[in-house]
């Protein structure tokens, strides 16, 4: 199942949320008109949303289009407001689902409610956090729970507002396989020209939707006008995506495939093996002579050099360089581990 949901940041006025409504209902494949009603702003004096009244505009436009309507609730007062108003699903904010008290405080107020419950993964990379949260809404008895891959922040975010960091909703499938995932390449970009490739990304890898900003006049949204596009934006963009849809079937060449890359990962593990013996034998001589482990000029070297080595290859800088800053530090350990020898 593919879920296609889109709209404004924030609701601003019954206008905009009715104007922009109308305009994606034409949009083929569009299930979810979304607007923030109450909006998490990182300072204050901002504006943080219109509130209750907003719902009401949400309810026009579930009644005068064939949208369904989503938005973001994170108090029970929220939800009970949201059930008064009819909204069909709503959504766990990422720095609501950071807070184990709020998302157990929800999950009580949501229990009989069965309405589809969206749950945006916490600001911070840690995976239990989004799992908890998924968990503690699981007991509330929702049949119908998805998260939300909406980035994470990092100290450096480089070209995006909030890095990917795929290996998340990857290992959120690996751990849950049954909640569908979506993808929000909206707050992941930050602005407008990263959306597309973020978006193929999320549907090549094989996740179950995306959620995007779509805003009458972006320039002038009130909140997070850099990364909302137009109605036409997102007509267009739906065109050129491309979803790999078909499933898996046992006689796939790819499983032959599979079997020589298990080769080759058992290879390089015992290359591994053969370098790490190597370095036992460094340890012990730097032991013997009274020499410390850590010998910085070398670790420079080392990455400088398999850099140049990789250079004009599909490996990617940053890979190569974690992976043996990573195989680095585990020779740390295992040099420590012969100093400790009497
Ligand atoms: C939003 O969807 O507008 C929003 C505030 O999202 P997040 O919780 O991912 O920042
Ligand atoms: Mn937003």
């Amino acid at each position: 199942m593919f879920e296609l949901i889109a709209g404004p940041c924030s609701a601003e006025s019954k206008d905009q949320v009715l104007r922009i409504a109308h305009e994606i209902e034409l949009i083929e494949g569009v299930k979810w008109f979304r607007a923030g009603i109450w909006k998490p702003r990182t300072m204050p004096n901002q504006f943080e949303g219109v509130g209750v009244k907003g719902l009401r505009w949400l309810s026009e436009v579930k009644k005068t289009t064939s949208l369904k309507t989503i938005t973001e609730v994170a108090t029970p007062l929220h939800v009970e407001k949201c059930l008064e108003n009819d909204i069909d699903a709503i959504w766990i904010g990422a720095r609501t689902t950071t807070n184990p008290f709020y998302v157990q405080e929800l999950s009580q107020s949501l229990k009989g409610v069965d309405i589809p419950i969206f749950i945006k993964n916490p600001l911070n990379p840690d995976i239990k956090l989004w799992v908890g949260a998924i968990e503690r809404i699981m007991a509330s008895g929702s049949n119908s729970i998805y998260g939300i891959h909406r980035g994470f922040s990092f100290a450096d975010n480089g070209i995006y507002r909030q890095t990917p960091y795929w290996k998340m909703p990857i290992e959120l499938k690996r751990l849950l396989p049954d909640i569908p995932i979506i993808c929000d390449p909206s707050h992941i970009a930050g602005k407008t020209s990263l959306i597309k490739d973020i978006s193929q990304m999320a549907l090549n890898i094989g996740l179950n939707g995306l959620m995007i900003e779509v805003h009458n006049n972006p320039k002038e949204a009130l909140t997070d006008s850099k990364q909302q596009i137009t109605p036409n934006a997102l007509k267009k963009l739906l065109k050129v995506l491309e979803t790999p849809q078909n499933s898996f079937e046992d006689s796939n060449p790819i499983l032959t495939l599979r079997e020589e890359i298990d080769s080759l990962d058992f290879e390089l593990i015992n290359i591994l093996k053969q370098r790490m013996n190597l370095v036992i034998e460094v340890a012990e001589i730097k032991k013997e002579r009274n020499i410390p482990i850590l010998q910085i000029k070398r670790l420079d070297q080392m990455i400088k050099k398999r850099l140049e080595k990789t250079k004009g290859s599909i490996l990617d800088k940053d890979f190569i360089k974690e992976t043996f800053e990573s195989i680095h530090q585990e020779s740390i350990r295992i040099q420590n581990e012969i100093f400790k020898k009497k």
